[in-house]
């Protein structure tokens, strides 16, 4: 494959474009919206991108209750942009980490506590089912050079269904980016947000001339 990738994206492979009519559209905008400010906040180097990116956990809607405003059923889990943690870190990887550093919290506070573990346990069944959802500014990578594990592989192994992407991977450090087919492949929902473009490059201006 030698074909450069569009930054119109649309065209991918798998990859579907969010829709206007979309009842969850205005709030996939604004998380785009955030993404970009995170993008923002990453400190430019010659060796990488700047990204950002909003991990999301999405509640369904229970059908035997009322109607649920759709702000309530989105809550943002964690935010991250390109080397906010130590180590060359990614944005989406930045989500994930603390994600889990989260999580870890909490279930240390359980084992050390056997009252709150036992309401935990009563409350679980009660929850509404959740779906996480990933939000970045570029399309999570393939490959790293450094050998790290790619965002897409790592997204694919934390259970993340839904990823929109503001634009695709340029090919200024990799040729072949295949980030949003990997993840289609495993069955994740790639959505570009189209009319983002502009705002998603715009940080990496240093690289991308
Ligand atoms: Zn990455």
């Amino acid at each position: 494959m030698t074909s450069t990738h569009s930054n119109s994206a649309s065209s991918s492979q798998g990859m579907k474009v969010l829709s206007k009519d979309d009842k969850d559209a205005s709030m996939h905008t604004h998380f785009m919206h955030l993404a970009i400010e995170q993008a923002q906040l990453s400190a430019p180097v010659p060796s990488g991108y700047c990204v950002g990116a909003v991990l999301v956990q999405e509640a369904h809607q229970d059908l035997t209750s009322t109607e649920v405003p759709v702000a309530d059923r989105f809550k943002v889990l964690a935010t991250g942009h390109s080397r906010e943690l130590p180590g060359n870190t990614h944005a989406e990887e930045c989500c994930l980490l603390k994600l889990a550093e989260v999580e870890d919290k909490e279930s240390q506070l359980l084992l050390n506590d056997p009252l709150l573990a036992d309401l935990e346990k009563k409350n679980k069944n009660r929850r509404p089912k959740t779906e996480l959802i990933m939000y970045s500014t570029m399309e999570p990578c393939s490959t790293r050079l450094s050998g790290n594990k790619s965002c897409s592989e790592r997204l694919i192994e934390s259970g993340v269904r839904r990823v929109y992407v503001g634009v695709r991977e340029p090919d200024h450090f990799v040729k072949t980016v295949v980030g949003v087919e990997n993840m289609v492949q495993e069955g994740i929902q790639v959505v570009h947000i189209p009319g983002f473009e502009e705002q998603c490059l715009a940080p990496n201006r240093h690289i991308l001339h």
